[in-house]
């Protein structure tokens, strides 16, 4: 959870979480539907379905203890090396090194390592250092006061360094490098995007689809949505008729504009307008390569895990 999320963010998600699944296998014989609607809101929906994949590993195969060897560590469905060395230090004291980006940039300050820390040499060298530094006991407590000093004094744009107790190992602050060590990150360059929701009606029941794997928002729900070019009403009718179709093969006749939303996902920033319609017909054709789809009465959305920005449009429902 605390991957890319802040700790004030995750604390109340981690309590939930625990609270419905308490135990590994309780986590493992969870549907992936109650695990997403928890996780709603965190992001990253990755993390969950890999969370969720991985108790079923550990109880398929390691009988439900969670393993303490690396390799079986690393097998587990989104561990990697940080990961794995993570919670194998802290929760068994194993001598492992951790390297995320707090460390990263600490390591590559006390080295005075001018390249790109993420870079193939780069990456291989701290590597190198987070494993020479490791102590013989409280390894998990030396990686965690690695991290803390990273992200706590050692700070990326202002690093605090006559607070800094490993200030005389350092060697950027020997040469007084902090402003280039690591080489600092130019601006992401945004695109903007327009895109377009359509909650569509029948009978008191409003249309669902899932998010396919590879998408955004993958096994979560939403309302119909893609993305818009039109410049005028009539094209935009148009792109919502055949959006809707494309995605549930279902007929619309569009309404009116119900609210407008904007978010940021990645390197866009998207401008998404919500729009009511009606349903018309249901096509015959094309069915098999559709996402599943369903027809909710409003009270029941929250039984479902929705996209951020498909709970707010779920208001209007
Ligand atoms: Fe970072 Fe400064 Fe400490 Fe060096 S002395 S590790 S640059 S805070």
């Amino acid at each position: 959870m605390l991957q890319q999320t802040q700790v004030a963010t995750v604390g109340p998600y981690f309590e939930r979480f625990l609270a419905a699944f308490p135990t590994i296998e309780a986590l493992a014989g969870a549907g992936e539907h109650q695990v997403l609607r928890l996780w709603e809101g965190l992001g990253y929906y990755r993390r969950a379905r890999q969370l969720h994949r991985a108790a079923q590993v550990i109880v398929a195969e390691h009988g439900g203890r969670f393993p303490r060897d690396v390799d079986a560590v690393r097998k587990l469905p989104g561990i990697g090396r940080y990961t794995a060395g993570a919670i194998l230090s802290i929760a068994f004291d194993a001598r492992l090194p951790i390297l995320e980006a707090n460390t990263t940039r600490l390591l590559a300050r006390l080295l005075a390592y001018r390249g790109e820390p993420a870079s193939p040499a780069g990456s291989k060298l701290l590597w190198q250092m987070a494993e020479a530094v490791l102590p013989r006991r409280e390894v998990g407590t030396f990686n965690q006061a690695l991290m803390e000093l990273g992200s706590e004094v050692c700070l990326a744009r202002a690093p605090q360094c006559d607070a800094c107790p490993v200030a005389p190992l350092c060697a950027t602050a020997a040469q007084g490098l902090q402003a280039v060590v690591p080489p600092p990150k130019g601006k992401k360059a945004y695109q903007a995007r327009h895109e377009a929701a359509v909650i569509v009606r029948r009978v008191g029941r409003v249309l669902l689809v899932r998010c396919p794997e590879g998408q955004r928002w993958a096994g979560l729900w939403d309302f119909p949505r893609f993305e818009v070019h039109a410049q005028n009403p009539r094209a935009l009718k148009r792109e919502l008729v055949e959006g809707v179709r494309r995605q549930t093969g279902v007929v619309i006749r569009p309404g009116g504009h119900v609210h407008t939303l904007k978010h940021g996902v990645t390197r866009f920033r998207i401008t998404l307008d919500c729009y009511d319609a009606r349903y018309v017909a249901q096509a015959p054709d094309g069915k098999d390569a559709r996402p599943p789809m369903r027809w909710l009465r409003p009270g029941e959305l929250a039984d479902y895990p929705l996209s951020t920005t498909g709970r707010v449009l779920a208001r209007f429902v």
